[in-house]
């Protein structure tokens, strides 16, 4: 069976719409979702709409934790925490209960499913070093765990090894985002995996940048946020 893992929506619909086609024409059975449906992006409610009717499982990520209430907005920077408070205001209360009970960890029999750290979900930690993924291995017993939260895709191996994906070794996965990439691609991003083949893929999505961009500056957001988006930083 193909699953597609997507992560760090971030309010993109044009950006989540492609991604949800790429992944159906690649044959894709089941969706899931890494968190962070919400937050930076002009499209809150129209996101959440489309993966909730779209994935099989969905963890939270800290902004949607931050709608929730759950994260003080002084964890964020001023683009952030200005994009949340848009948020809030915006957002229909089914969806703000919506993001209330998403679950901070997914466990099925392949993978385990997380925003950030698997280590401590509840402290946001990133894992982009040898020494946070050693923890973090630690802290979940499947084969695979996929997250996001960095908005950088990266295939870390228990061996340490980078970027090798391989059928006899595990691996934490991050999947890149869909709606705000910051590996100087513009383009979304999702992982794909193959669980009878046992292969694992980054896939890359053009959508239209300049339709978000533009509605993020249209809705009042961060003009920083919608320049983003053009470069992929
Ligand atoms: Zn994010």
């Amino acid at each position: 069976m193909k699953i597609a893992i997507v992560a760090d929506i971030h309010s993109n619909l044009p950006a989540l719409t492609q991604v949800l086609a790429s992944a159906e024409k690649a044959g894709v059975e089941q969706v899931y979702c890494a968190g962070d449906l919400v937050g930076y992006g002009p499209f809150p409610n129209e996101s959440i709409d489309l993966i909730r009717s779209a994935c099989s499982g969905v963890v939270a990520g800290n902004h949607d934790a931050a709608l929730a209430g759950k994260v003080g907005l002084d964890r964020f920077n001023r683009a952030g925490a200005k994009a949340l408070r848009w948020t809030k205001k915006m957002i229909t209360p089914a969806n703000a209960d919506y993001l209330r009970q998403l679950p901070m960890r997914i466990v099925r029999e392949e993978f385990t499913l997380v925003h950030a750290s698997p280590a401590d979900p509840d402290s946001w930690e990133y894992v982009l070093s040898a020494a946070e993924a050693q923890e973090a291995f630690g802290a979940f017993s499947t084969r695979l765990c996929f997250m996001g939260h960095s908005h950088v895709p990266l295939i870390i191996g228990e061996d340490m090894s980078f970027n090798a994906f391989r059928k006899d070794c595990r691996f934490l996965v991050n999947v890149g985002s869909v709606g705000q990439p910051r590996d100087g691609d513009p383009r979304a991003a999702f992982g794909l995996l193959d669980t009878v083949e046992w292969t694992y893929e980054l896939v890359r999505v053009e959508y239209d940048v300049q339709k978000t961009a533009a509605a993020t500056v249209e809705a009042g957001l961060p003009a920083a946020l919608a320049r983003r988006l053009l470069t992929g930083y």
